[in-house]
């Protein structure tokens, strides 16, 4: 007979456990307390400002490998548009455009030859770059030293200069860790940089070619229907339940009881606490550390007119402005982006909007006599974690102490920052190991 699977969380990482246990044949039922499936990534009509909406830009890299296996799954991998080669073009204040384009080298050749021609930086800030990914490739920090620090100590020990850090450290560690170099432990930052610059075929990025829900979320829900799962919404787990150390079942709302073989939960960090009984976290996850959350801000501007041969490519860095990515998303709509935006959160969204504005046309005076006709801004406060070096001891793993739970989410010990890889591959991991245990 088919063994059954519980998911708590219709987020990413419940939603590939699901999919990936569905594809074996599990009796899978997913349990989402929102309306909607997807959690923190969701595409919406908003009325008051006639504006389809992704609740945040989304950017993909190509060692996402975890994410295009789901996605082949649900058949929407083709909606994926994948560089040939990494390349970004960059403007400043004054409205000067630099662009930074691996050449066709082997890596990490590609990325040295992309910062040589990077013209917002001077000989010795391209050198000190090169350096050390150079000593990041060859191993020359230890895994102790690096636990032990945040990356702005790295940068310190590794004589990075202002304008490397600013101009090209800076936008990348943003982008990624949703955290300024001080809050983002060195560990990761070197993982990342091996997967992205010095493994092959990791640093292309990979932008969706349509809304969120139509590429990640809606065929993931039918096709989990295909395979006769059941999928719940507006449905909140309110406990796990427990017996003889395992699981027993899971405690609706409505006190209704969901009993499989196997849980997975993968709700975030700051929900995880309120599935037990105080009792019962104490003795499995007592020792389990909080971890903090970082905002993302989404500016989504319309403009009068067609911006199409404006703007020069689909999406454009923005240095020394608080802003600091727009992507296009129609020919007359542009999405603005402030990650690690603690700060610029607590401004109303009139003033980010305005903000937002004037940088955009400061930074690509073209823009200049085009008027913004409808604003929506959304602030996304508990975006990701901080991937600072604390929480390297902050993230539990896929198995429990309770063999028959496992944990799912981008914030368990994935080796990733939260993004949607992390997500995808912490739900494809907990999935794994259920197959193991059967
Ligand atoms: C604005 C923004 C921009 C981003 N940009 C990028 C990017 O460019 N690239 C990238 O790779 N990543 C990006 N990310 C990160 C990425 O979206 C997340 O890491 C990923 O979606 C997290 O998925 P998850 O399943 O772990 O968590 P979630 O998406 O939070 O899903 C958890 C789900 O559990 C549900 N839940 C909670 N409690 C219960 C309960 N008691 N019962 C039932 N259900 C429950 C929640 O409602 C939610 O739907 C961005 C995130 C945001 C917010």
């Amino acid at each position: 007979m088919n063994r059954s699977v519980s998911v708590i969380g219709g987020g990413l990482a419940g939603l590939s456990s699901a999919v990936f246990l569905a594809e074996k044949g599990y009796k899978v039922t997913l349990i989402e307390v929102s309306p909607k499936f997807g959690g923190r990534v969701y595409s919406f009509f908003d009325k008051a400002s006639g504006l389809h909406i992704d609740n945040g830009q989304h950017i993909l890299a190509s060692w996402y490998h975890n994410t295009f296996d789901y996605l082949k799954v649900i058949g929407t991998y083709h909606k994926l548009s994948f560089q040939n080669q990494l390349e970004v073009m960059f403007a400043d204040v004054s409205g000067v455009q630099y662009s930074l384009k691996a050449s066709k080298l082997p890596p990490p050749l590609h990325l040295a030859g992309g910062i040589m021609g990077y013209k917002a930086l001077g000989l010795s800030d391209k050198l000190s770059i090169v350096k050390l990914v150079n000593k990041i490739k060859k191993g020359k920090y230890s895994e102790s030293d690096l636990n032990k620090m945040n990356t702005d100590k790295l940068f310190e020990l590794s004589s990075q200069t202002e304008k490397a850090i600013n101009y090209f450290w800076k936008p990348f560690i943003i982008a990624v860790f949703n955290a300024e170099p001080e809050n983002t432990s060195a560990n990761m930052f070197c993982d990342i940089i091996r997967l992205g610059f010095i493994e092959k075929g990791g640093s292309e990025l990979v932008l969706p070619k349509g809304y969120l829900s139509d590429i990640f979320v809606k065929p993931a829900i039918e096709y989990l229907d295909s395979k006769k799962s059941k999928v719940l919404t507006s449905s909140k787990i309110s406990r796990i339940e427990f017996k003889d150390n395992s699981v027993s079942g899971l405690i609706l709302e409505d006190n209704s009881i969901i009993k499989t073989d196997f849980y997975i939960s993968a709700v975030p960090f700051f929900n995880f606490k309120n599935l037990f009984l105080s009792r019962d976290f104490a003795s499995y996850f007592g020792d389990l550390k909080e971890l903090t959350s970082s905002p993302i801000v989404n500016i989504h501007l319309k403009f009068d007119k067609d911006i199409a041969g404006v703007l020069p490519n689909d999406f454009a860095g923005m240095l020394s402005t608080i802003s600091q990515w727009v992507f296009k998303v129609t020919d007359y709509q542009v999405c603005v982006v402030i990650s690690s935006a603690a700060a610029v959160a607590e401004k109303t969204k009139e003033e980010i909007a305005k903000l937002a504005e004037s940088e955009l046309k400061m930074c690509f005076p073209c823009l200049k006599g085009f008027n913004v006709t409808s604003a929506r801004v959304l602030k996304e406060m508990r975006a990701t974690f901080v991937p600072d070096k604390a929480s390297l001891n902050s993230r539990p793993g896929t198995k429990t102490s309770v063999s028959n739970l496992l944990l799912a989410g981008d914030w368990t010990d994935t080796g990733l920052p939260a993004t949607i890889e992390g997500a995808v591959k912490s739900g494809k991991t907990a999935a794994n190991e259920i197959l193991k245990l059967n």
